[in-house]
């Protein structure tokens, strides 16, 4: 485990790509430290009629551009400083990707396994009074989201929570992203974050020039692949990846992990796991002595999607996958990723690569201020102009296309349209991120170019609002 805090992480690596540009100091200042931290605690009633106190935080990072935006966590290891850190890595992804929120992050330090259902539900509805009593919630305030130890569920209590406390915002239900469907979510926001991860790395598996550099041939099909974390991020991330032809050898989970170097069946292990509570025993897999040995399979892919910190100064010599593609957040230590830069191997930065959830919400947001589904206008109207131009070319060429061929020229749905924003802005970003690379030269890696694209586009905002120079 490094010494250095994960926040200080964060701020070495904004200090190194800060150092190649050349905004104020001051302004530079401003955009690193964070902005408001809430920390609170407050007591629950158990089943069991015992009190147990509950430690809570919310940092809005920066309010450069509001409302703020950030998942809430509920894990044991939540503290004051990880809030910090997270907030500040949502400032900075929501840049990259340019999605107009400013970073912020929440967590409630509970294993939530030791919580019934109702129990969970009071905790979730407490904390979101008490980030609303304080100025910490709201559709233009602040607006949380899913992450480690929470979904959806937990964001319909945070949304019904809210509506009752205020009942007259007509916009209430933006104040949370990550709804379940029927509640104000937008269809594919669950699978967004893996998604996202997916089309970031097939973008990179991409480029030629960039798969040369690495020893490897161009393209997702055939790469061989590990997924640390099987929860949202990295189930869907396995998923997409292995739809798009990649092939999984390896999974770690909290109790254990598994592989094969001819491929593990996704669906298999996760059907087992939910049966058994454990990945030992999957069908067509051996498993490994300790779970962080899968870290050091040998594999093109590594996708760690659990936690920060998995990836030190002790492991990080012992990694064999050409690419590092960082699914959670804070995954690699800055020192591990030194090493790995050394060693040659491509890191995709987190910053960068899992923000296919926070685009998704901020579409879910925008749909909640519109009031309208996406697609709802439009569809119909765009399936009848399609059709009728197929009509007129089949009948210009005499050639009928059987029914099946014409429903791909159906208008899009929610869901299409939620996923071609989300593959749009994951490539979008990757060029521009490798584009400022090659302007800062040769030793500058993916993490710092993405810092440099970030920090540029923030000081323009304060810039803008003429409070520096
Ligand atoms: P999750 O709770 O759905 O899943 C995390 C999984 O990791 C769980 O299955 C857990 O058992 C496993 N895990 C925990 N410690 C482990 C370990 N030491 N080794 C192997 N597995 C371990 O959480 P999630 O939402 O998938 O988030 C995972 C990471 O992705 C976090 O860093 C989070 O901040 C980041 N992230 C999540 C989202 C999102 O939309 N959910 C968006 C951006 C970033």
């Amino acid at each position: 485990m490094s010494e250095t805090s994960f926040f200080q992480q964060v701020c070495q690596n904004f200090d190194r790509a800060a150092a190649l540009t050349s905004h104020h100091p001051r302004l530079l200042e401003q955009i690193k430290v964070c902005n408001s931290v809430y920390r609170m605690a407050f007591p629950v009633e158990k089943d069991d009629g015992t009190i147990e106190v509950v430690h809570a935080w919310r940092a809005e990072h920066s309010q450069h551009k509001l409302p703020t935006k950030g998942g809430i966590r509920y894990s044991l290891g939540v503290s004051e400083d990880e809030v910090m850190a997270l907030a500040a890595l949502m400032t900075y992804k929501c840049a990259i990707v340019n999605v107009p929120f400013g970073g912020a992050k929440g967590g409630v330090r509970i294993d939530r396994n030791l919580f019934s259902s109702r129990e969970l539900e009071k905790i979730t509805r407490r904390y979101t009074y008490e980030l609303f009593r304080k100025g910490f919630l709201g559709p233009a305030i602040d607006v949380p989201a899913p992450d480690y130890g929470t979904g959806p569920r937990e964001m319909a209590w945070i949304a019904d929570t809210y509506l009752a406390l205020a009942p007259h915002d007509l916009n209430a239900l933006g104040c949370v992203t990550g709804k379940p469907v029927g509640q104000g979510g937008v269809r594919g926001r669950k699978e967004a974050t893996g998604r996202g991860v997916a089309f970031g790395i097939r973008e990179a598996c991409s480029v030629a020039g960039e798969m040369r550099a690495l020893g490897l041939s161009p393209g997702l099909a055939g790469k061989r692949f590990v997924v640390q974390g099987l929860g949202n991020v990295g189930y869907y991330a396995a998923k997409f990846l292995g739809e798009a032809g990649a092939l999984l050898v390896g999974v770690a989970e909290i109790e254990g992990a598994i592989a094969n170097p001819d491929g593990l069946d996704l669906e298999a292990v996760v059907r087992h796991r939910r049966a058994t509570g454990s990945l030992a025993g999957a069908p067509g897999a051996t498993p490994l002595a300790r779970s962080a040995d899968a870290l050091e399979l040998d594999c093109d892919i590594l996708v760690p999607a659990a936690l920060e910190n998995q990836i030190t100064a002790e492991n990080a010599p012992r990694i064999r996958a050409r690419i590092v593609a960082e699914g959670a957040n804070g995954p690699c230590t800055a020192e591990a990723s030194s090493i790995l830069a050394a060693r040659g191997a491509m890191v995709l930065p987190d910053m960068y690569l899992n923000a296919g959830g926070v685009t998704v919400s901020y579409f879910e947001w925008l749909k909640n201020l519109e009031h309208v589904s996406f697609g709802r206008m439009e569809r119909r109207f765009e399936s009848g102009t399609n059709r009728r131009l197929l009509a007129t070319l089949e009948r210009l060429t005499g050639q009928q296309l059987p029914e099946e061929e014409k429903a791909a020229f159906e208008g899009p749905d929610e869901e299409d349209l939620v996923n071609s924003g989300l593959e749009e802005t994951m490539a979008n970003a990757f060029h521009e991120i490798r584009e400022i690379r090659a302007r800062l030269g040769a030793g500058v890696d993916l993490r710092t170019a993405a810092f440099v694209s970030a920090i540029d586009k923030i000081a323009t905002t304060y810039g803008a609002f003429g409070i520096f120079p």
